[in-house]
């Protein structure tokens, strides 16, 4: 029996791992790729963590790995597919004799994590499934995905080194990706569908002086063109109705993120857009269950932010345990 399972191992699983060693308690991070890190692994250059200045994104997630392997943090690989609540002892007695009770003394149910490798009881979960790429959803997008149209710059940008591309989008990875694809492509397109980025000022500053980058304002991708391959990105001005092609070599969609949380749907409370409902202390509507990083509602969705709340869901699940006792 674990004191809490810890699923996905981003900045905020990693570090509820290293903050769930120290506290001694008995905790597992489950990761479904060898490598972790989660979405950091995909970013060519953080540059606000404070310490780090223009650290690689990759060597950022195994920094990270490397710190909670040197303190013994236990990981399994494998993929999580369900979790389910066991009532507790005080719970199926109250409900014998019906009796309704939210007492925080009677929530001493437990868990099982159900993995592809098999099952993992615990105290309590704490959910840090990171978030995943949001689709457009236009003609074009899934037939091509792969064939040039795709969501990650750094891993595929090497791709198109002299040549032409399109990215989608007008938030930080958005910029960050048409940054890094202007190092190597001949000319790099940002189609924003508004007419202000909402990237942090200093990513829009560089963006802005790089001569190969054009911005097209106000423009929406209708769909994305090609028989094998990318060969062109139909768009549309929404202010003028005007519609042209662009001939593009590849798409780069970078329109937010999705949060992992359909595992949790059943178990606890999410917002309409998926986030799982917690504050700042990671605590769940469904006592036992935590959540940290992407994955829950918040206001700044960052690396530092997802470390943060792996630290302070960590010393929830303490608080959680020596109140109920368990
Ligand atoms: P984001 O900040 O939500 O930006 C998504 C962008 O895509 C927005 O510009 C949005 O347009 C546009 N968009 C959304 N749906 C669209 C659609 N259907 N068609 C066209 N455009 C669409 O997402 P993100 O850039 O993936 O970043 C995710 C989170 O990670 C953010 O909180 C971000 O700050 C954080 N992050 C931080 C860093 C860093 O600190 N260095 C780096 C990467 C990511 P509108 O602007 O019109 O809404």
């Amino acid at each position: 029996m674990y004191d809490v399972v810890i699923i996905g191992s981003g900045p905020a699983g990693l570090c509820a791992s290293i903050y769930a060693k120290r506290a001694g308690l008995r905790a597992v991070t489950v990761e479904r790729n060898f490598i972790s890190g989660g979405q950091v692994v995909n970013t060519y250059e953080v540059d606000n963590y404070p310490g780090l200045p223009g650290i690689n994104g990759f060597d950022m997630g195994m920094k990270f790995r490397e710190h909670a392997d040197k303190l013994g943090c236990e990981f399994q690989t494998a993929t999580v597919q369900a979790i389910k609540k066991q009532q507790g002892k005080n719970q199926m007695l109250l409900q014998a004799a019906s009796i309704e009770s939210d007492k925080e003394q009677d929530n001493q149910g437990t868990f099982i994590v159900e993995t592809d490798k098999g099952i993992l009881e615990t105290k309590c979960v704490l959910a840090a499934m990171g978030a995943s790429h949001a689709k457009l959803g236009i003609p074009g997008e899934e037939e091509l995905s792969g064939m040039g149209v795709s969501y990650c710059a750094t891993c595929d940008g090497a791709f198109f080194k002299g040549r032409t591309t399109a990215v989608i989008g007008g938030g930080d990875v958005a910029v960050e990706d048409a940054i890094f694809l202007a190092r190597g492509c001949e000319k790099v397109y940002l189609v924003h569908r508004r007419d202000e980025l909402r990237a942090a000022e200093i990513l829009q500053r560089e963006l802005k002086s790089l001569p190969n980058v054009e911005i097209i304002w106000d423009t929406i991708a209708l769909s994305i063109d090609g028989k094998d391959q990318v060969e062109a990105l139909q768009i549309k001005n929404v202010k003028t109705g005007e519609k042209s092609e662009l001939s593009v070599d590849g798409v780069f969609v970078a329109v937010g993120i999705l949060p992992q949380s359909e595992l949790l749907l059943d178990v606890t409370v999410c917002d309409e857009k998926g986030y799982v409902v917690a504050g700042e202390d990671g605590v769940c509507k469904t006592p036992g269950i935590f959540a940290a990083g992407d994955i829950r509602t918040k206001k700044l969705r960052q690396i530092i932010t997802a470390a943060a709340d792996g630290a302070n869901a960590i010393t929830s699940v303490q608080e959680y345990l020596l109140k109920n006792k368990i």
